[in-house]
């Protein structure tokens, strides 16, 4: 059981505005495994104030590059030298398999600190062209204070995804995590603070929506970033273009995975596992449409259902678990929810559909693999976020493409064929953010966001760190020489 009773606003620990406190559930175990501060609207206010006094009046902003990212580079270490504590944690607070928390939770955010750190050799913030009289300075100026929201689903890896650009630029963050798991922030505001960052440049407020929704209007905050469900993400970007507010959106998904005849399957059912089903299939990126050619579309199905039907489920602390429990009881649910609409409509379950045996306790639902899936279903068109996949045939390569794009979102996608220039030519036609040919991960250094309803804008690589950049034109002296 851990228990905090202050929050992290302005580089202190504070006694809450508000009484209420938020219980944080184990997956696993159904009961009460954290407690922390609800924030209230008065505690975002301290944090915003207090951002808001770090930006202008301490020279954060002025700061080099470098030393900022020298603060990254330390927070890095920090993550790795607390691994075990932190992938345990983020399993413990929302089901999250160990075996796949320690990479995907833990080191993955170590690696994206590492790589913003590495931007200090090379992201400008200031560049001369020619202008009409005579030299401009085009300078890249941090946007100021940046409200950042973001969903339980890979809690420190979104907590990095947002505070590190923002430190690269200059910014200061006052981060609202979501109710479901707060534990590992204060991890993360323990581990910053060690690493250098300067006292009010980082806040954070565990709380509900409504609180969030103060955040996003609040009237010092010059930029919103915000990941979570597109739902949610519309009536923020309603709220932020009222206020014509800069926003960041990183939204769901419902990515393909595209298998074309000439796979090898033994190499690439494994890899789309991987793609497909990670987290419990609670990922933004998954590939939870697999599409296979009508002539091999039995021998893809078959290979899939058994290798999804052999995965192991238990207790997500269990280093030989694979798949755990989902988050909550409602997400469990909403699952269920979609297997029935699934067979309501005509898809066929191969494995899977249901509750496992023998697991009575915790949110689980089985792995699941539909075959006879058609992508108007409600399966293949909304986003699951469980542990559910939908195999698709085509009948050619533009039946594939055609397939993969008629989706609401843009996300992700991968290709997979023995022929990679033509699985890149595929590639190339699918409206999505980020696509990869014959494996599956996220390139830190390369622009990640969503086309269509999966987002607006980017993050990652020097693009990420220019979302939290206004763009100033200064037109020196026309005496000056070029
Ligand atoms: P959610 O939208 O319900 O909540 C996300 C966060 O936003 C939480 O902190 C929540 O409290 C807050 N929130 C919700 N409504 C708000 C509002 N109106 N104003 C301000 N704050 C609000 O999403 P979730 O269920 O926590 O997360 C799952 C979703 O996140 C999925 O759709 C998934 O695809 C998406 N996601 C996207 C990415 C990406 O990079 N594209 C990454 C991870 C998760």
């Amino acid at each position: 059981m851990i228990e905090h009773d202050r929050l992290y606003i302005g580089g202190e620990l504070v006694k809450p505005a508000g009484t209420s406190t938020i219980e944080v559930i184990n997956p696993f175990t159904e009961e009460v495994c954290g407690r922390v501060p609800e924030g209230t609207e008065a505690d975002i206010d301290a944090a915003v104030s207090a951002a808001r006094t770090a930006f202008d009046t301490t020279g954060w902003a002025e700061m080099s590059v470098a030393d900022r990212c020298a603060i990254l580079a330390r927070a890095s270490a920090g993550i790795q030298a607390r691994m075990d504590e932190l992938t345990g944690l983020i399993s413990t607070e929302m089901g999250s398999p160990s075996s796949w928390a320690m990479f995907g939770q833990v080191l993955a955010p170590s690696m994206i600190l590492d790589y913003y750190a590495g931007l200090a050799e090379t992201y400008a913030t200031e560049e001369t062209r020619a202008g009409m009289f005579g030299p401009v300075v085009v300078r890249k100026e941090a946007m100021g204070v940046v409200g950042a929201i973001i969903p339980w689903n890979v809690p420190l890896f979104e907590a990095v995804m947002k505070v590190a650009p923002a430190v690269v630029a200059g910014c200061t963050v006052v981060l609202k995590p979501a109710p479901e798991t707060p534990l590992d922030t204060y991890a993360f505001a323990e581990i910053m603070e060690e690493a250098g960052l300067p006292k009010g440049v980082l806040s954070i407020v565990p709380a509900g929506r409504e609180v969030g929704e103060h955040l996003v209007t609040h009237p010092l905050v010059d930029k919103v970033t915000f990941t979570g469900s597109t739902a949610a993400g519309r009536k923020i970007a309603a709220a932020c273009g009222e206020l014509l507010r800069p926003v960041t959106l990183e939204l769901g998904g419902k990515s393909a995975a595209i298998v074309l005849d000439d796979a090898d399957l033994a190499s690439v059912v494994p890899q789309l596992l991987d793609a497909s089903i990670m987290n419990n299939g609670q990922a933004c990126v998954a590939q939870t449409r697999i599409l296979a050619s009508r002539g091999r579309y039995a021998e893809v199905l078959d290979a899939v259902t058994e290798a999804v039907a052999a995965l192991t489920v238990g207790d997500p602390l269990d280093p030989a678990t694979q798949i755990g429990p989902l988050v909550a009881e409602r997400q469990r649910e909403r699952v269920l929810g979609f297997i029935d609409a699934g067979i309501g409509e005509g898809a066929r379950v191969t494995t899977g559909g249901g509750r496992p045996d023998g697991l009575d306790r915790g949110w689980f639902v089985e792995p699941t693999v539909f075959g006879d899936v058609d992508n108007k279903m409600t399966i293949a068109q909304e986003e699951i976020f469980g542990p559910v996949l939908s195999v698709i045939p085509f009948d050619d390569h533009d039946d594939a493409v055609a397939i993969a794009n008629d989706s609401p979102y843009g996300l992700c996608g991968s290709v997979w064929s023995a022929d990679a220039a033509t699985a890149t030519e595929l590639a190339k036609r699918v409206r999505t953010g980020t696509i990869t040919v014959n494996h599956f991960g996220m390139a830190f250094g390369a622009p990640f966001g969503g086309y269509k309803s999966s987002g607006l804008g980017r993050e990652l690589g020097p693009e990420g760190v220019d979302a939290f950049m206004e763009k100033k034109a200064l037109s020196l002296d026309p005496a000056t020489p070029a």
